[in-house]
């Protein structure tokens, strides 16, 4: 196994790193407060090329593999978790997904744009009623002459304000469960849809998450992405890849904890010494690290099985559980290693804590993943 990074990579690696360092890391503590990140950053995320990695130039995309996008989504990720969510969401669960199910006119249509920053993706699973068991989401969709017509109720949707174009998931005929699911692409300002902002949120506080509400949306035959009835695999496809883009947000979330409290430690004193030179300050920070490269280790290993097109879907359940868990440890250990500083929100500990935690929850909670994992161990499905 090659575990250096090829000269294009680092080069990769460090325009994100010196993207977030001039237009990121300045803002962050104003934006978490804001609760609203700069809305100029999709354009600027799309002039990088940061939101085509992996899509073919012919539609807009910007190429590389998938390493290079953990990179860049790692980079993001240690800077400000709500702006690396805005990358995850509109390439890695809408345009990776439209680029892999959708029909010549759908990437023609949309792709270009997305990968441009000029539009934004959201992606529409999760209702009211139905998280972890998203195949049984009750948005309809009912066949009206040479088109659908849409009803139901989205939430916690990322991006959902800012979006777009909404790829929702919505029932259609009677199938039960996930086989009735169809996977349509919306755009946001087809009559019948409306955003209600989500504010309040732990973390991620900068990221345009909202309710969307579907009355009677009708959309053409052609917004269909994939077969009818295939939408669960549209979206079980979508997560899979998306559980590797978490994980490599949570590795960056993990590695600015360290680098903030092995700073912070050197720096203070206490009992006329720097704290660093304390051993229980130090097994705080050797934990950290040790974190830091696991979960950086299982989620590049992801990025290397997409690559070489080989099965991955287990392998990102195992990044996302253990990389969003080592994330919130690695935040709380720096935060103690802060100590009182550490709670307060001019210091960058607290919101790395903040923001890591919801990584447990989302694309699937670590049970789910859990779930996943125990199921591909004993072929047994424990859901
Ligand atoms: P529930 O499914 O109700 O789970 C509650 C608890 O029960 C959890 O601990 C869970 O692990 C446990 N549980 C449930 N079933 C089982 C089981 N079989 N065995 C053991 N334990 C179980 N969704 C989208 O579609 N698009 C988005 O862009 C999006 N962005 C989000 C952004 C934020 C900030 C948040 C908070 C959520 C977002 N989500 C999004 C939704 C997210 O994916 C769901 O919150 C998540 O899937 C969990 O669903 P739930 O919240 O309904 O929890």
């Amino acid at each position: 196994m090659h575990l250096e990074l090829s000269e294009e990579q680092e080069a990769v690696r460090r325009l994100a790193a010196d993207f977030v360092a001039r237009e990121v890391a300045p803002h962050v503590v104003a934006w978490d407060r804001a609760e609203e990140v700069d809305r100029g950053i999709v354009k600027k995320l799309g002039d990088l090329g940061f939101l085509g990695l992996t899509i073919p130039e012919e539609y807009g995309g910007s190429g590389g593999d998938h390493l290079a996008y953990c990179l860049v989504t790692e980079e993001l990720g240690r800077g400000d978790s709500s702006v690396r969510g805005i990358v995850s969401v509109s390439l890695g669960l809408v345009a990776k997904t439209l680029a892999a199910w959708g029909t010549e006119e759908q990437k023609r249509a949309w792709l270009p744009r997305l990968t441009a920053g000029e539009a934004l993706g959201c992606f529409g699973l999760t209702e009211p009623g139905t998280g972890s068991d998203a195949g049984n989401l009750a948005t309809r969709a009912v066949r009206d002459g040479d088109g659908y017509r849409l009803t139901g109720t989205k939430t916690f949707i990322t991006n959902g304000t800012w979006a777009d174009l909404a790829l929702v998931f919505a029932r259609t005929g009677d199938a039960p469960g996930h086989r009735g699911v169809s996977a349509f692409l919306v755009p946001t300002d087809t009559p019948g849809l409306t955003r209600r902002p989500i504010h309040g949120k732990l973390g991620l506080r900068g990221q345009a998450t909202a309710e969307l509400v579907l009355e009677d949306v009708r959309v053409p035959a052609r917004a269909l992405l994939g077969p009818e009835g295939k939408g669960f695999t549209v979206a079980m496809s979508a997560l899979a890849k998306g559980r590797m883009s978490v994980a490599a947000g949570c590795v960056g979330i993990a590695q600015a904890a360290l680098d903030a409290a092995v700073r912070y430690a050197g720096e203070r004193e206490q009992f006329g010494k720097p704290i660093a030179s304390y051993q229980l300050v130090q097994e705080l920070l050797s934990d950290i690290a040790v974190d830091v490269e696991a979960a950086r280790l299982l989620t590049w290993r992801v990025a290397d099985l997409i690559d070489r097109g080989r099965d991955f879907a287990t392998a990102a359940s195992q990044a996302k559980l253990y990389a969003s868990e080592a994330a919130v440890r690695c935040a709380n250990n720096a935060l103690q290693v802060f100590g009182g500083y550490g709670y307060i929100d001019e210091y960058p500990v607290g919101k790395l804590l903040r923001d890591a935690r919801v990584m447990t929850l989302y694309e699937g909670t670590s049970q789910i993943q859990k779930l996943i994992i125990g199921r591909a161990l004993t072929g047994i499905s424990a859901f």
